[in-house]
C-alpha cells in the first residue's frame, strides 16, 4: 500500500462533488455573488478553490488551527469550563464545545485475509498520495463501485486505455 499520504484525505483521481450546484455550496450571497462554478458537478480541483474563497471571505484562517487532533475534553464543574487537549499538548479553556467531527471523517479499511501480503500496489482512495503513481498499462481492479469507485474509473479508464486524438 502506498501510505506516503496521510495530510491528504480523499484525494483520488476523478474526485468529484456528486450534488449538483447551487445545491451544494453555501447560501450566503457573499459567498456566491462572488464565485462562478466552472462544472455543475465539480471536480475537487475546482471544490479546494472554491473553499479557499470561502475562507478568504470569512476570514477563517486566523481563527484556525490545523494539526490539533483533540484527545480529550472534560467539562470542570467548578469552572464551568471544557478543558481541551489536542495530541501535540495545546490546552484551551472554552466555555462552549462543539464536536463537529464528522461521520466519514474515519477511514475503513476491509480487513481481508491476506491483503497485507498482497504482492501489487493496492490503494485505498481516502489514501490517495500526493505524487501520483505510475499506472498507466497496468491492470487495475476497482473494489466498491458507490460514488468513489465509479470516480474513480472515469479517470484511470483513459490512462490504462489512452483514446487517440
Ligand atoms: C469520498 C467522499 C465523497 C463525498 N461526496 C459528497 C458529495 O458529493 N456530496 C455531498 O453532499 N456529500 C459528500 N460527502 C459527504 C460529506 O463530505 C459529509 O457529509 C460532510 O463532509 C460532513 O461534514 P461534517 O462537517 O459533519 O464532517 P467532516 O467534513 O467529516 O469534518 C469533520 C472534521 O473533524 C475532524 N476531526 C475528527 N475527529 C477530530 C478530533 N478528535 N480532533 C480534531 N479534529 C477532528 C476531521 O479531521 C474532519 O476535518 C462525501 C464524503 C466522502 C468521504
Amino acid at each position: 500500500m502506498l501510505t506516503n499520504c496521510f495530510r491528504y484525505w480523499n484525494r483520488y483521481p476523478g474526485a468529484r462533488v456528486d450534488s449538483a450546484v447551487p445545491h451544494y455550496e453555501f447560501s450566503d450571497s457573499a459567498l456566491w455573488k462572488e464565485w462562478l462554478w466552472k462544472q455543475r458537478f465539480p471536480g475537487s480541483a475546482e471544490l479546494r478553490a472554491y473553499f479557499h474563497h470561502v475562507a478568504d471571505t470569512w476570514n477563517l484562517r486566523e481563527d484556525t488551527i490545523f494539526e490539533a487532533y483533540v484527545n480529550s475534553a472534560v467539562w470542570k464543574e467548578d469552572e464551568a469550563r471544557w478543558l481541551i487537549t489536542t495530541r501535540h499538548g495545546m490546552v484551551f479553556k472554552a466555555r462552549f464545545f462543539l464536536a463537529n467531527t464528522g461521520f466519514a471523517a474515519k477511514r475503513y479499511t476491509p480487513d481481508w485475509k491476506g491483503i497485507e501480503t498482497f504482492r501489487g500496489t493496492w490503494i485505498h482512495p481516502s489514501y490517495w498520495p500526493k505524487e501520483e503513481p505510475d499506472l498507466k498499462g497496468k491492470k487495475i481492479a476497482v473494489i466498491g463501485t458507490g460514488s468513489t469507485g465509479l470516480q474513480l474509473v472515469q479517470d484511470l479508464a483513459p490512462r490504462k486505455f489512452p483514446i487517440p486524438l
